[in-house]
């Protein structure tokens, strides 16, 4: 069943056309791993289908719905969006920045169900003991999980993250991959993830787009689009892909071209 349609999508900034006739299906509770170089227009992708951005053109169906026509609290019951830690302050405690997820649902007032949801993902997440820390004073990990936590509060089908493992080690990046796994699989969310780490994006994804210049140039099953040659095409390196026990690595072995800015 397709949970996102996004057809002939294109947006530019002023003058700079960014994305251009960008057209995928998104099946339901599949784990989908967007990746590509710096500016290939991943973020802009997943900012347009969460309506920070509006497209210049193309349309965006969720669940058969147009985008175009779902107001903000709409959208907001629908799609969950965790954004890059780095730029995120928030002068609150752990509970209520992840209560903040909750405001979609909220009526007049915060009801002690809300509450509640809240201590629920805080448990699920094992962060629990963190409820009253002051987001600001937490490590990159931590943040990142609470983030993700105000998200998963928003019970939403789909969840958007965009580069949510870039800033940290490899125990924070597993938990991450962890957690947005079981949230597909146990719950039948369908998450769109902007990833950097192509060896992470192989293990956890059903399905891997991999964008340059604002267009999708391969979508499918990891071991279909990370290819040799389509990591030489797309990133300008030459690479080492090879399987063992069902999993796919990526070893990047030199540079191929001076640069790839556009
Ligand atoms: P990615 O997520 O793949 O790194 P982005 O979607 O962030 O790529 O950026 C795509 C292109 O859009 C880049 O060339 C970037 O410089 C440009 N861009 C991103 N944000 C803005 C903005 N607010 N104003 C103008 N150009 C932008």
């Amino acid at each position: 069943m397709v949970k996102i349609k996004i057809k002939d999508l294109c947006f530019g900034y002023a003058s700079t056309q960014i994305l251009e006739n960008v057209s995928i299906d998104i099946h339901k509770s599949s784990f989908v791993s967007i990746v590509g170089p710096n500016g290939a227009g991943k973020s802009t992708m997943l900012k347009c289908l969460n309506k920070i951005l509006t497209p210049d053109s193309g349309e965006i169906h969720i669940d058969g719905r147009n985008l175009r026509h779902l107001k903000r609290m709409e959208v907001a019951r629908n799609l969950a969006y965790v954004p890059q830690s780095s730029n995120r302050i928030f002068p609150t405690t752990v509970f209520e920045t992840v209560l903040m997820g909750r405001r979609p649902h909220l009526g007049w007032f915060i009801n002690e169900n809300d509450k509640e949801k809240v201590w629920q993902v805080l448990d699920e997440l094992g962060i629990e003991d963190l409820a009253l820390s002051s987001f600001d004073e937490l490590s990159g990990g931590q943040q990142q999980k609470i983030l993700i936590a105000r998200a998963l509060v928003q019970d939403t089908g789909i969840i958007l993250l965009d580069e949510p493992t870039s800033n940290l080690d490899i125990w924070h990046q597993l938990d991450v991959m962890e957690i947005v796994k079981k949230l597909v699989n146990n719950r039948n969310v369908t998450a769109l993830m902007a990833v950097h780490d192509l060896n992470l994006a192989s293990k956890y994804s059903d399905q891997i787009l991999m964008m340059k210049d604002g267009q999708i140039v391969s979508a499918g099953k990891p071991a279909s689009v990370l290819t040799s040659e389509n990591i030489a095409n797309v990133y300008g390196v030459e690479a080492h892909v090879h399987t063992h026990a069902e999993t796919l690595y990526v070893m990047p072995l030199k540079q191929l071209v001076m640069s790839i800015d556009a």
